[in-house]
């Protein structure tokens, strides 16, 4: 059917070309900001681009400018705006300030038909809302997922409950997702299960991955623990308490690889307990491919990442989530995914608890089947139709 459709616009296209009234039938502006939006929605901007009918431009806030630009270069990706908002240590409010103002400009000259965001972030928000302002469509890519609290995680829950309420297109990636949707009042007709796109991502990552057993060699007989924390309600404590476990378990033998956040406040933390702690390493933050072959090589996950939770379901690997809630529930019907408090007492007893009894996984496919941005693309080529019809 996509290739029926992509036919029809290819045939119809030079005589659309010639006709100034008309030019693309949809033109899309995709928002991002940060690692995981350029992660996920790097293989829908590919296939986008690669779709005839479609205009396509891509604007970077900024708000994670190197962790953001890093992926996208890696699928061969370059925003064309870069709104540069990125400070340190500035609050969520001054972020969000500069978004709404050095974005709403693009969108008043730049007569989009639609703009795309992705998951939770403040990126996400604001760019919803100035599309909003200027009356330009939004459609969600990662629609619907809830934990139940707006506390926690703060302030993704509230961020994603706010696009829900502007977008009129919602990609949701599991059918929960979509029902989480339907609950709050969202016609069934505006929302589309679709896979999660960052296992899209994922499965092409991991096709072009080395032997990651080369840049990390693995010390024999040890158990590889993989871990990141970056989440702003576990700043402070709960990263003090994770800390403390993983000096334990290091000095048990573990071997413990920790991509910490670029954040002055979590380097500061995470040095000021790890530095020099036997069988731990703390890196910088690792390139995507670099990440997913840690992932693939570990034997634990230890994290309070949204994305991480989906990707070690897709790789059948274990995580340890340092959280009181996800809204990624289906990750911990699939068996990969387990809740633990911010304690370290706790933390340790899970890990050494896991390591000895390794939960029965195989990857699955409870966030996706590497087809997401296809499928995406479908409902954007009937929208696209539908304008083609309207002008015609
Ligand atoms: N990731 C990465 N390098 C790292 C750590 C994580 O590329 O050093 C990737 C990871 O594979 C996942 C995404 O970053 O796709 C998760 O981002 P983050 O944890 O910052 O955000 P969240 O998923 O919690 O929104």
């Amino acid at each position: 059917m996509v290739i029926l459709v992509n036919r029809i616009f290819s045939l119809l296209l030079p005589a659309l070309r010639n006709a100034p009234r008309w030019g693309p039938i949809l033109r899309l502006l995709v928002i991002l900001g940060t690692r995981p939006e350029a992660i996920k929605l790097a293989p829908l901007i590919l296939r986008l681009r690669r779709s005839p009918g479609l205009t396509l431009q891509i604007c970077s806030t900024g708000q994670h400018r190197e962790l953001a630009l890093e992926p996208l270069r890696f699928f061969g990706i370059e925003p064309d705006f870069d709104l540069e908002v990125m400070q340190a240590d500035q609050s969520l409010s001054d972020l969000s300030a500069k978004i709404l103002t050095r974005l709403d400009p693009i969108l008043r000259d730049g007569d989009f038909d639609r703009a795309i965001v992705q998951g939770d972030t403040t990126s996400a928000t604001c760019g919803a809302i100035a599309a909003a302002h200027r009356a330009v469509p939004v459609a969600h890519v990662e629609a619907g997922l809830r934990s139940g609290s707006v506390a926690s995680p703060w302030p993704e829950e509230m961020n994603r409950q706010l696009i829900s309420r502007i977008a009129d297109l919602h990609f949701a990636p599991t059918p929960g997702a979509a029902a989480n949707l339907r609950a709050e009042g969202i016609p069934s007709k505006a929302i589309h299960v679709t896979g999660n796109t960052g296992i899209d991502a994922l499965l092409a990552a991991r096709s072009r991955l080395g032997n990651p057993a080369l840049w990390l060699p693995r010390a024999l007989g040890r158990k590889l623990i993989l871990v990141t924390m970056h989440r702003r309600e576990n700043l402070g404590r709960g990263l003090t308490e994770l800390c403390w476990a993983l000096r334990g378990l290091g000095a048990i033998g573990h071997q413990i690889v920790f991509p910490a956040h670029p954040s002055p406040t979590i380097q500061r933390q995470a040095r000021s307990i790890l530095a020099g702690a036997p069988g731990v390493r703390i890196l910088e933050p690792q390139s995507y491919p670099r990440f997913v072959g840690l992932m693939a090589l570990s034997d634990l996950i230890v994290t309070d990442s949204g994305g991480v939770q989906e990707e070690a379901t897709a790789l059948g690997k274990a995580a340890l989530v340092v959280r009181d809630a996800t809204e990624r529930p289906e990750a911990i019907e699939a068996g990969a995914v387990h809740l633990v408090c911010a304690e370290r007492h706790a933390i340790a007893a899970q890990v050494k608890r896991l390591l000895a009894t390794p939960p029965p996984l195989t990857p699955a496919d409870t966030f996706g089947d590497g087809r997401a941005s296809k499928r995406i693309l479908r409902v954007l080529m009937q929208e696209a139709q539908t304008n083609l019809a309207k002008v015609a």
